[in-house]
């Protein structure tokens, strides 16, 4: 399993009720699995639990085997970079270059220049953007960014992807490239676990579906369709 989430439960300092209550689910290695649930039903905080941006009240998060809350800070780097992930509003550096914010997430964790040098523009190639290396991120369009942004992601060759609504700010045809971008890095072995609102998608690519619904697990279902078929 890459992913195992044991009873897990996280309540906000300032909630009046969890965020995630008693969410028990395994992801294997190399799945590709879709989250959902209205606004508020805690996809944003289970994928914050799995890059311990924010630790589980109760149960256990593992990743690749590892309990995530147990992790000392001095490897939660490592571990970012085992698990990398890509948002709706793309989080790029506006100051720097393309090249430059596909580089950083290799900085950060200190890898030797001539690596950075060979694989930016592996990952550049990987989503078609090659040519805009020197360009900065607002002289391209959202979908251009949003695939910067998985460069970046992907460019650590992380064992998992995790994707917060990465089709919301982008049209249709271009929220369909996006898709079709993050199912190649699928296919290249990674497991990706994409939380999104997108319901065409979700029912074009027929994958695993986990919903939930005020912070509870209310659906697990293989080869499923945004709504459930009842
Ligand atoms: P989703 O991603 O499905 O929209 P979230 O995980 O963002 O859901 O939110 C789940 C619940 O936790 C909501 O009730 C939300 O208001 C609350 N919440 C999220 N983040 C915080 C936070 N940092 N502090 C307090 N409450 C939060
Ligand atoms: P800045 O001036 O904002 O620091 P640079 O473009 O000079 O940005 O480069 C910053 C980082 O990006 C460096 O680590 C460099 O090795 C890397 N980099 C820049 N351009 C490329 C490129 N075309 N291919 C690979 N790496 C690049």
């Amino acid at each position: 399993m890459m992913i195992v989430l044991d009873a897990v439960s996280k309540w906000y300092p300032t909630g009046d009720r969890p965020a995630l209550a008693d969410v028990s689910a395994e992801i294997g290695t190399g799945e590709f699995v879709f989250l959902v649930g209205p606004s508020g039903s805690g996809k944003s905080t289970l994928l914050r639990l799995l890059l311990r941006e924010e630790r589980a009240s109760a149960g256990q998060v593992l990743v690749a085997g590892r309990d995530v809350a147990r992790i000392p800070d001095r490897r939660v780097p490592r571990l970012r970079r085992a698990v990398g992930c890509v948002f709706q509003d793309f989080r790029l550096l506006p100051n720097r270059t393309v090249a430059a914010n596909v580089a950083f997430a290799l900085d950060v964790v200190g890898r030797p220049r001539h690596v950075v040098r060979s694989v930016v523009p592996e990952a550049l190639e990987l989503v078609g953007l090659r040519e805009a290396a020197q360009r900065y991120p607002d002289e391209l369009s959202g979908g251009e960014q949003q695939r910067v942004a998985i460069a970046r992601a992907f460019v650590g060759r992380p064992r998992v992807l995790l994707a917060d609504e990465p089709t919301g700010n982008l049209d249709p045809a271009t929220s369909l490239e996006i898709m079709k971008l993050l199912d190649t890095i699928h296919r290249a072995g990674t497991t990706v676990l994409m939380a999104t609102h997108n319901a065409s998608l979700v029912d074009a690519m027929r994958r695993r579906v986990l919903e939930l619904g005020d912070g509870v697990l209310i659906r697990d279902e293989a080869d499923g369709r945004y709504d459930q078929t009842v």
